[in-house]
């Protein structure tokens, strides 16, 4: 089978570039309001991130979201964000769950 073209974003955060499904898209409305767009079809200006709590945490810490958005979050918003982000698994160390038994722990 022929690879169908698979539209790719960059995340606003850790500038990743991953295919869109891969990604979170967030909408500024054009009523001035901030949305989760899990479809990515809403309207308004938009920014990735990827489907990472760390990259969520970051862009909110960061002000990156601000910047890309062109918008001031409010409280209730970044709050709402964060929830969303926070319930977001770590994708970037799924690579380490096969190897968790032979990695020698290493305290201290
Ligand atoms: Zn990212």
């Amino acid at each position: 089978m022929a690879p169908k073209h698979v539209p790719m974003r960059t995340c606003i955060q850790c500038r990743e570039v991953r295919p869109k499904r891969q990604l979170v898209r967030i909408v500024r409305t054009p009523q001035g309001g901030i949305e989760i767009d899990e479809r990515g079809k809403a309207a308004g200006r938009g920014a990735y991130l990827c489907r990472d709590r760390a990259c969520w945490e970051e862009a909110l810490a960061a002000q990156s979201l601000d910047h890309s958005l062109k918008v001031k979050l409010t409280g209730a918003v970044r709050a709402e964000l964060l929830a969303f982000g926070r319930a977001l698994p770590h994708t970037s160390e799924t690579s380490d769950e096969k190897g968790d038994a032979a990695a020698p722990a290493v305290e201290g």
